[in-house]
């Protein structure tokens, strides 16, 4: 069946609805928010029906509607009783008179629907498939509901009212580039982050041409499964001018960055630091002073081991804007994907997030703290340094059986876990072919994973 989807003002026809049980109240609450004139019919009615009639927002008469029962010519009729001989001689007779129908008891036999909505008023998204499937209507609606962040609505009113003034300011020609500009520029970002003032005064320089300010937007892309992203990271993501990345940011993130933008590959590998940190910092002020959105994107949250300080540092410096999304750390995403809660009651009142890293073969850490009966122990980027690092724990005195999470890869589709004690990790990796990013977690939560992982 083809359809078209037309938005209709709520107050020029007259709807009538036949039937007042729970089928005929949803379609008279949606009516009612859309400011529609309703009468209903029907014997019986709900406790909410009644209250607006009682409120004298609907009209309801209550008696059993007539096979002859006679409506405004253009009126829209909703068959909505529970008897399918009244609603198919109603819906005959409604068209006769000029109307138009919908019929809740044969869908396929509807002149109009009730779409499925996303209310971000006075932004309205209408969803149908046609009457193929109200599950996937459904399902359709909560992703947008997902992706349309709440704010929309008060974005559609900004943009109303800023209408007048490009009407005024801008000649007809020139109206549609602005909007192009405005719509994909940082106006509508500050709206949506509630920066009222600062969202005016880019809205006047867009107007008057002066809007060539670069903007730099520092975004913690997760652990890796792209599921893990915020929505304000994905809408980052998204419309970015140009994006300067880790190798800790997989594929399938890269794929949702425009295919229009640049992008440009500054990751480290071990021991190969491809792009000194002072060039990226120096990268990042010079492409947003060349007037571009620029996305500085990092693995996991750029604020934990992420060098993320020392990038906006050099931003504040040269007053350059910039916003900082946090991620989920490798940490959270790692323990969650392990069954491995970083604390709990019987194991674990603290957690404690350290480095690996080596400097010259070993790495200086405070052994003696990290040794704590209840405290859990994270170690970023610690593969290389492991057996150094288990050595050094026992040898404060840590228990050598003390379990160890090996987490290789995780939230990825290939994610491993690994599960050994201080004493036999080292070897255990020696022998094993595992393959970075990888995360250690040591402490007795460990023992939680065999019960406590996803099946
Ligand atoms: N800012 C990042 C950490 C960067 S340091 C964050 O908040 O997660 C890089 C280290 O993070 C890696 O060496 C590894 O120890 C850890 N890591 C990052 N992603 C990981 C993943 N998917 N699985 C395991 N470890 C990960």
């Amino acid at each position: 069946m083809m359809t078209l989807p037309l938005v209709l003002r709520g107050d020029v026809r007259p709807f009538i609805i036949i039937g007042a049980g729970r089928v005929a109240e949803r379609k008279v609450m949606t009516l009612v928010q859309a400011g529609a004139d309703v009468t209903v019919i029907a014997p019986q009615a709900t406790a909410t029906i009644h209250r607006l009639a009682d409120e004298g927002r609907i009209g309801l008469q209550q008696r059993q509607a007539g096979e002859a029962e006679e409506f405004a010519r253009g009126s829209l009729v909703v068959l909505a009783s529970n008897n399918a001989v009244l609603n198919q001689a109603l819906a005959e007779s409604a068209r006769q008179q000029g109307c138009l129908v919908c019929r809740t008891d044969a869908t396929a036999d509807n002149d109009f629907i009730f779409p499925a909505v996303v209310d971000r008023s006075p932004l309205l998204v209408s969803i149908s498939t046609s009457g193929a499937s109200p599950a996937l209507t459904r399902h359709v609606r909560q992703r947008l509901e997902a992706f349309l962040p709440q704010d929309y609505g008060r974005l559609a009113n900004f943009a109303e009212q800023l209408r007048e003034r490009v009407k005024n300011l801008l000649p007809a020609p020139e109206r549609a580039a602005f909007w192009r500009r405005w719509f994909n520029g940082r106006a509508p970002e500050l709206i949506l982050a509630r920066q009222a003032e600062r969202a005016e005064s880019e809205t006047d320089a867009c107007l008057d041409g002066r809007n060539n300010n670069g903007e730099v937007w520092l975004v913690g892309a997760g652990p890796g499964d792209p599921d893990l992203l915020t929505f304000r990271a994905l809408r980052l993501i998204q419309s970015a001018d140009v994006v300067y990345y880790d190798r800790l940011v997989g594929a399938a993130i890269m794929d949702l960055i425009d295919p229009a933008a640049e992008r440009y590959y500054v990751g480290k590998q071990k021991s190969d630091h491809s792009v000194p940190q002072d060039d990226i910092n120096q990268l990042l002020v010079t492409s947003a002073r060349a007037g571009k959105r620029v996305l500085r994107l990092k693995g996991g949250d750029p604020f934990i081991f992420g060098r993320g300080g020392e990038e906006i540092e050099q931003l504040a410096d040269h007053e350059i804007p910039f916003q900082v999304v946090p991620g989920i750390t490798a940490a959270s995403g790692c323990a969650a994907y392990a069954g491995i809660p970083l604390t709990h009651r019987d194991h674990a009142q603290s957690v404690r997030f350290v480095t690996g890293h080596l400097k010259n073969g070993s790495c200086e850490l405070p052994w003696e703290e990290l040794v704590h009966p209840g405290q859990t122990l994270v170690i970023y980027m610690g593969l290389s340094g492991l057996p150094h690092i288990c050595a050094r724990l026992i040898a404060a005195g840590m228990p050598a059986d003390t379990p160890v999470a090996l987490v290789e890869k995780g939230t990825l589709p290939d994610q491993r876990v690994h599960v050994k004690t201080l004493a036999t990790m080292p070897d255990y990796v020696a022998d094993t072919d595992i393959q970075a990013p990888t995360l250690t977690i040591v402490g007795t939560v460990v023992t939680l994973h065999e019960r406590l992982s996803w099946r």
